[in-house]
């Protein structure tokens, strides 16, 4: 009895040892369940998991048969145990055939061991219900924390030197939702995410942080593989039928210098969000190693952005007139108000600062300011007695989703008491359908209220004749890069096209302005093409508002040889 009991104690000791330690040693666990289950005589040992009682109902759990000798069996000792999660956990214990008999105290013993094993098992299926909570997204993918577990413990050992980071943002997602399907678009992204961690294997990692973003590390051993499925992977989505997509994606890496000491999260993540940032104004796809440079200039981003606010209230900016001039009779016909920064005694030009102010909405401020000066000119102009003409204002195509801006362009106006006809408001060309119909609605509208309207920098983007077609403008303004130069061939397809789209312009009512010219050679190519107006150094830089009043008044550009 005693050497029984004995016998009991050290199987007890050792369950508790193996259910205790930090690390799950499933060899030497089943090990001790073989060897208790012999000493009891069991033909066999079995424990069901059951996440929820629906899970249990259609029988979808985790069957665990941790000791079958294939013996005939009975059962001996059943616990079905709910646990405050709702998740059912079963245990059952067979008695070998022969074995018919069992002492009140051993089925005591067997009693207690398997509630002990079934306490172990929902512990063990918490902790991985845990992990899978913890360290992924409700779609399955690995997330953030994953990503920080992994470079906690590869820190902790040394091992992040000479290691590369990256951030990928995929290319027009939403495109491949649209055109495949929702359901489809979710299962490339499981299939690309997965082609990319078979790519960077198990010394490296691949998480998502959301929608079409992902974040992960790998060794420079497998770079091309990973660079390349960067630059385009045909990911399927129906291997039955073959249907594959085409995946892009922008990059952003961070080589990581060796030796490498992580010691905040940002350290990593900093470096790629910015060289991201990067890739992604870059149109196809791009993979851009982050630099210093980069840190430079975004503290220069964010002082600008900082510093504009308090300029705007100081009235820093200021408005410069270009005049447009009629090449047949030199008489200014417009001008373009161009906005110039007076800071600390220098002027700062728009490209300095334009593109910062357009990463969020700040432009739309500076171009109502603009509009408001501009306004307060003109008005000034008509009361002193000048002869006025049309000022264009470059308004960023950041305005477009504001569905007030209609309203909000004519109050400007009307505050200021200017008539409708003295303004016109320059946008330029769009890319996506969504922007091409809300630049249809606001082209309109300005159009119904007697405003002028013009699609600046026809030429330089990707430029549609839907847009001139489909959208009632009043002003075509080419750029400079669109003009034939001085010797080029008759018959070059830039002349070519030069020509027919002015005179398919012309032929549906509207004025064409050609920008940035620059010579007389100039102005004749836009003699011979029929298009009159032009505005360029050639006659005219922006000027400050004194300069502009006398050209104004002179109102004739004298002829020059
Ligand atoms: P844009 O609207 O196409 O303006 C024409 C630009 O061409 C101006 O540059 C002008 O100075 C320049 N330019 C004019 N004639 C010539 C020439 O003969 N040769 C050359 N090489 N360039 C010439 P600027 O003033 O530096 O403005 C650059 C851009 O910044 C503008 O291009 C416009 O897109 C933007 N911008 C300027 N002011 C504003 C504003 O108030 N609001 C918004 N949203 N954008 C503005
Ligand atoms: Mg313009
Ligand atoms: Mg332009």
């Amino acid at each position: 009895m005693d050497n029984n009991r004995d016998r009991y104690i050290s199987i007890l000791e050792e369950l508790i040892r193996l259910t205790h330690s930090e690390d799950f040693d499933r060899e030497a666990y089943l090990v001790w369940v073989n060897d208790a289950c012999k000493y009891y005589r069991l033909s066999k040992a079995e424990t069901e998991f059951y996440a929820t009682p629906m899970k249990e109902q259609k029988k979808q759990g985790e069957i665990f048969c941790d000791f079958d000798t294939g013996e005939q069996g009975k059962p001996l000792v059943h616990h079905r145990i709910i646990t405050r999660t709702k998740a059912t956990v079963i245990g059952t214990l067979y008695s070998a055939e022969e074995r018919e008999t069992y002492t009140e105290q051993e089925l005591v013993e067997l009693d207690a061991l398997l509630r002990i094993v079934m306490g172990f098992v929902s512990r063990m299926r918490l902790i991985r219900t845990l992990d899978e909570l913890g360290f992924s997204d409700v779609a399955g993918f690995k997330n953030f924390r994953a990503f920080a577990r992994f470079l906690d413990i590869a820190n902790s050992e040394n091992r992040l030197g000479g290691k590369v980071a990256f951030h990928i943002d995929l290319h027009n997602f939403t495109m491949v939702n649209q055109e495949i399907g929702r359901q489809n678009g979710d299962l490339v992204l499981t299939n690309y995410y997965n082609m990319i961690q078979n790519a960077i294997g198990d010394t490296g990692i691949i998480v998502r942080l959301g929608g079409d973003k992902f974040v992960g590390l790998f060794d420079r051993s497998v770079k091309r593989q990973v660079y390349a499925l960067f630059t385009e992977a045909l990911v399927p989505y129906d291997e039955k039928e073959d249907k594959r997509v085409r995946v892009t994606a922008s990059a952003g890496i961070y080589m990581l210098p060796d030796p490498f000491m992580l010691k905040v999260y940002g350290d990593i993540m900093d470096k790629v969000m910015m060289a991201s940032t990067t890739a992604k104004r870059q149109t196809d796809s791009a993979i851009v190693v982050y630099d210093d440079r980069m840190k430079k200039e975004r503290e220069h981003v964010k002082k600008v952005q900082m510093e504009f606010r308090q300029a705007l209230a100081d009235e820093e900016f200021q408005v410069y007139y270009q005049p447009k001039v009629d090449i047949d009779t030199r008489e200014i016909s417009g001008a373009e108000a161009l906005c110039r920064w007076l800071k600390n005694g220098r002027i700062v030009p728009p490209m300095e600062f334009i593109p910062i102010l357009e990463i969020n909405t700040d432009i739309c401020d500076l171009d109502f300011y603009m509009l408001d000066h501009v306004c307060q000119h003109i008005r000034k102009w008509l009361d002193e007695g000048r002869d006025v003409v049309r000022i264009s204002v470059n308004f960023s195509r950041k305005h477009l989703v504001d569905v007030d801006l209609l309203d909000h362009i004519i109050s400007v106006i009307d505050k200021n008491n200017v008539p409708h006809e003295y303004i016109e408001i320059e946008l330029t060309e769009t890319t996506t359908d969504v922007m091409f119909r809300d630049l249809r609605r606001v082209v309109s509208g300005l159009q119904q209220q007697g405003i002028w309207t013009a699609v600046d920098d026809f030429g330089m983007g990707y430029s549609s004749l839907n847009l001139i077609r489909d959208i009632p403008w009043n002003v075509l303004k080419i750029d400079k890069s669109f003009v034939p130069k001085d010797d080029e061939e008759e018959n070059s397809i830039r002349n070519l096209m030069f020509k027919h789209v002015i005179s398919l312009a012309k032929d549906i009512g509207l004025e064409c302005v050609i920008e940035g010219v620059e010579t007389v050679k100039q102005l004749d190519v836009l003699r011979r093409n029929h298009c009159n107006i032009a505005q360029g150094y050639f006659f005219d830089r922006p000027l400050p508002l004194p300069e502009f009043e006398s050209r104004l008044d002179q109102k004739v550009y004298p002829e020059l040889t």
